[in-house]
């Protein structure tokens, strides 16, 4: 494989996202009863997740848009209580800076700075992780995500857009994720070489078995230190 770029996944790839999800929603429930108790009685933490699904069922044009489909809820939420904008804006703000309050694995950090020292690194999310705000943005030359595409994973369009941004044949683009079928089978419907991060030990299940099978970011650092030396 002649590798010349690498696109990350980051959601359960840089860091596990329950503990995050989990902690969003505790954070933003305790957030509702200090600011708006009469919202935080009417939308306790099942309802409001029960609110997001019924919106996401529901708006599938915004399918590939968490934080679009964050502030219709939030809006939702709000409505009864004759609370408009201004409180969807600054409730979703709540949430952006919880998402992004990650925390990586520990082969994270090591294996971006080892990997980027040999090729550029670029993310891609269907989520609203912001590279820049967790402060991994050094490490990657862009980050690409569905709501800006208009496109999510699998969607051949989102990787298309990434590898014409490198201005490099998705062929040399080794795509990285923890996912079969987002990640792993969208990036090679695209044309790119596809590298599973399987942190769980899992069985790959399915004929169309990745290039690259990786426990973790560490041992795709070590492939890529040892493949760039051999180019
Ligand atoms: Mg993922």
């Amino acid at each position: 494989m002649d590798i010349r770029a690498i696109s990350l996944d980051l959601d359960d790839t840089l860091w596990p996202i329950e503990p995050v999800l989990a902690h969003v929603e505790r954070s933003v429930d305790a957030w509702l009863h200090e600011h708006c108790p009469e919202v935080a009685r009417a939308w306790p933490i099942e309802a409001l997740r029960a609110l997001r699904d019924e919106v996401a069922a529901a708006h599938p044009e915004i399918a590939h848009d968490f934080g679009a489909q964050r502030r219709l809820t939030l809006r939702r939420a709000f409505a009864p209580f004759g609370m408009g904008e201004d409180w969807v804006e600054t409730t979703y703000a709540v949430y952006v800076r919880l998402r992004n309050e990650v925390e990586c694995y520990a082969d994270t950090l090591p294996a971006l700075a080892a990997m980027a020292g040999h090729v550029p690194l670029i993310a891609i999310t269907n989520g609203t992780a912001d590279i820049a705000r967790i402060g991994l943005d050094g490490h990657f030359r862009f980050s690409v995500c569905a709501a800006d595409v208009g496109v999510a994973k699998p969607g051949r369009a989102i990787f298309a857009h990434a590898c014409e941004r490198l201005a490099i044949d998705p062929a040399h683009v080794l795509h990285v994720g923890d996912d079969p079928v987002t990640d792993v089978a969208g990036a090679r419907a695209a044309g790119m070489r596809t590298a599973w991060i399987n942190r769980i030990g899992a069985t790959w299940q399915g004929d169309d078995a990745p290039d690259l099978e990786v426990r973790d970011l560490a041992e795709l650092a070590d492939w890529i230190g040892a493949h760039a030396r051999a180019a």
